[in-house]
């Protein structure tokens, strides 16, 4: 019995059910969780609508005549929510197809083997079901977390974004991190006036300095107006209205603020102490193996928080049901995940960033090169981010640690950097690769030794 019909808990029903288990899947709310309903998918798609803005920007360089461009969010919002819909309706199918059953409503554990089932609407009547599982797996993922300022309900969390129906004219944002500065720029260039607030000195904490610099320089070039050491400290107004005070006492007109200040585990109504089911710190620790401390319940996906990322949580929810239905004991490898922040520029990382190489290795173990440059598809327009490509190596091996890029395609590229990286791949093996001429990547296979 799998709770959670999100990527962790799709991919392990449908495993287990093609390795010939029974598998139900209990899911409150829309089938596809936070990546296909509220998260990836949809910011994806807003991602490629806002970046028109660059394209019809850069057009009259290539001999194009545009005539003045108007975007109407409230289209692009509408569209998304449209294929969001039919994304859903293919994910029900799929269970269906697999000969997984689907159960509609919240799911509660009575003890470590039984859960009550309420209807959506958490009341329970006539919708309510006792369901028993020789096995379960948690994989209810997370949600926004709102921190704890006066007002803070009248700002949106990520999840409101996409029920959007159109965008004021100016939003403010707290965050620093994935989901603020990825809706900074969808924001910014879908012609909203955006301040961004971050509590620390630099955006994207945890990644590589330098990338977090290069993509700082090119939100604030398409006009975001970031504040560091700063944050808010109360909302008010109604929405659509609303005046944001910051921490220097300022009042700040808007129509909308995003707090995009981290998500936790999701795990409210479980009631996860019938089950035994430990907890530690909002989340559930598993093993290697995705067991809780219960041998018979396991946990997968963003619920375990670890690494919160679609792919992780697909590995890890296949990695049980192969181990446990399919014969084939497998664990999920979390070393080396390449990770990406579809902020304007792009930001893809794999492997150690400068910062974690030299506390690992030391100054003088490690070799870094880096190029600085405008993409080709820039030498028209003569605007737009430079690119950063950048190779951390370990001086004793020459073996490349990591491998990091801020800039067009970056994700697309180094998701296949990522094979090399794991293989172990030298500097001398990326040298030895011949390059593909032109293109903003080769610059990773011919950096001076
Ligand atoms: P992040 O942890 O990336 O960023 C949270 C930001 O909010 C940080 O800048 C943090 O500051 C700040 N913050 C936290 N609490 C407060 C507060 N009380 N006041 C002011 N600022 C605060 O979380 P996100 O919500 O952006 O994303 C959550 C996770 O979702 C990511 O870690 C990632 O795993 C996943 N994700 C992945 C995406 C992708 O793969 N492209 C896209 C979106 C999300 P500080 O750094 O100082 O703690």
């Amino acid at each position: 019995m799998v709770i959670g019909a999100g990527s962790g808990g799709l991919a392990a029903a449908k495993r287990a059910a093609s390795h010939g288990a029974r598998v139900a899947v209990v899911e409150g709310d829309r089938v596809g969780g936070t990546c296909v309903i509220r998260g990836c998918v949809p910011k994806k798609l807003l991602v490629y609508g806002s970046a028109y803005q660059h394209l019809l920007a850069d057009a009259p360089s290539y001999g194009w005549s545009v005539g003045p461009a108007q975007c109407a969010p409230s289209k692009l919002l509408a569209a998304v929510r449209a294929e969001v819909d039919r994304l859903n309706g293919l994910h029900i199918g799929f269970l269906e197809r697999a000969g997984v059953e689907l159960v509609t409503g919240w799911g509660r554990f009575l003890d470590a083997h039984h859960l009550e089932v309420v209807g959506r609407d958490g009341s329970s009547d006539g919708s309510r079901r006792i369901l028993c599982g020789e096995r379960l797996l948690i994989a209810t993922g997370g949600r926004p977390h709102r921190p704890s300022i006066p007002g803070a309900e009248l700002g949106w969390v990520s999840d409101d974004m996409f029920l959007l129906e159109g965008l004021p004219q100016r939003v403010l944002i707290v965050g620093g991190g994935f989901i603020a500065c990825e809706f900074a720029c969808i924001l910014r260039g879908l012609g909203v006036e955006v301040d961004q607030f971050v509590r620390g000195d630099h955006l994207l904490r945890g990644f590589d300095r330098e990338l977090s610099a290069a993509v700082h320089e090119g939100m604030e070039a398409d006009g975001i107006t970031i504040h560091f050491a700063q944050t808010l400290t109360a909302i008010t107004g109604k929405p659509g209205e609303l005046i944001a005070t910051t921490c220097q006492g300022r009042a700040e007109p808007c129509g909308g603020v995003l707090l995009a200040t981290g998500r936790q585990p999701f795990l409210s109504g479980l009631n996860l102490a019938a089950a035994g089911v430990g907890v530690d710190g909002g989340r559930i620790p598993v093993d290697a193996a995705q067991c809780t401390n219960v041998p018979h319940i396991f946990a997968v996906g963003d619920v375990t928080d670890r690494i919160n990322l679609t792919p992780v949580a697909v590995d890890e929810g296949r990695a049980f049901a192969d181990s446990i239905y399919g014969g084939r004991a497998r664990q999920v490898d979390h070393d080396l995940v390449a990770s990406a922040v579809f902020s304007q520029p792009e930001l893809a990382t794999v492997g150690l960033s400068e910062e974690e190489a030299i506390a690992r290795f030391g100054s003088d173990g490690i070799r870094l090169y880096r190029t600085r440059f405008r993409s080709m598809a820039q030498a028209l327009p003569q605007r737009g981010p430079r690119c950063l490509l950048k190779l951390v190596v370990e001086v004793a091996s020459d073996r490349v640690l990591g491998c990091h890029m801020v800039g067009e395609h970056a994700a697309e590229i180094i998701q296949m950097a990522a094979i090399a990286i794991g293989m172990g791949a030298t500097k001398a093996d990326f040298d030895r690769t011949m390059a593909l001429h032109p293109t903003v990547a080769e610059e990773f296979v011919t950096m001076p030794q």
